[in-house]
């Protein structure tokens, strides 16, 4: 079976994926197995648009416990999304894939700002975009960016790809050894529930717009193509 079950995803990539087990910063030898994962599926004719968090750089929340303020430390998050967006750019075009970093702040020495039809059209031309900056604003997280660009380019899914966790269970699998796994939720039930899987904020926009989610593990490989192509793995998450 090598035919996609999504023709066009948003991935969604946090910091911490990024440093791998070094904990902080960029792990290059994680990095290009990520990148490797995504070529997998890039060679499979689906079009991805990436979102990348910053929390292996810095996070708003350790500023604020610093005494920093909110929107301030925001910012300085955002920032961060974009140091690994170009990391990720840079692995994935030493691989052959195109791709195209878009901010959600002007920064044009850099990258191109985000615009839309432009983001679409990149996709269609197979160029993996990568968008950077959260959606430009504080008090958000990188979580409502996968939310809000996968309404605005009608992505059919949002992959969301986890650490050493292999989907939604109903408390710590690291720490409780009767830990449950969830094999499909409903938005609500992670809102009701308070399960820590993406901000209520994302949720909410996610459940709103009815747009399907797929947590899942991506330090196995190979994980990125299972999940595009259909198979079961991690915990599916719908809007009703
Ligand atoms: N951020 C923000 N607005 C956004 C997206 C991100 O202010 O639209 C800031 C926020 O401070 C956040 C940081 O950027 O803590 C890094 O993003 P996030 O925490 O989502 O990264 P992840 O946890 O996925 O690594």
């Amino acid at each position: 079976m090598t035919t996609p079950k999504y023709n066009r995803v948003v991935l969604k990539l946090s910091g911490e994926a990024l440093a791998g087990n070094d904990g902080y910063g960029i792990n290059s030898e994680v990095l290009n197995s990520i990148a490797k994962q995504i070529k997998e599926i890039v060679d499979l004719g689906v079009q991805v648009a990436l979102v990348v968090g910053g929390g292996n750089i810095w996070r708003g929340i350790s500023g604020t416990q610093r005494g920093m303020d909110r929107a301030t430390a925001d910012y300085m998050g955002m920032l961060a999304t974009v140091m690994n967006s170009l990391a990720l750019q840079d692995a994935l075009e030493n691989m052959g894939i195109p791709t195209r970093v878009q901010t959600s702040i002007e920064m044009r020495q850099v990258a191109e700002p985000y615009i839309r039809r432009r983001a679409i059209r990149h996709l269609e031309k197979g160029r993996v975009i990568i968008l950077a900056a959260g959606n430009g604003t504080p008090f958000f997280s990188t979580d409502t960016t996968s939310a809000l660009r996968a309404a605005e380019i009608e992505a059919e899914v949002i992959l969301m790809a986890k650490n050493n966790v292999d989907g939604v269970y109903d408390s710590d699998p690291r720490t409780n050894p009767e830990a449950k796994k969830y094999e499909t939720l409903t938005y609500l039930d992670l809102l009701n529930q308070g399960l820590a899987v993406m901000d209520s904020t994302a949720s909410s926009l996610c459940m709103d717009n009815n747009i399907p989610l797929i947590v899942f593990n991506i330090s196995e490989e190979g994980n990125i193509r299972r999940v595009v192509l259909g198979e079961h793995i991690g915990t599916t998450v719908r809007g009703n």
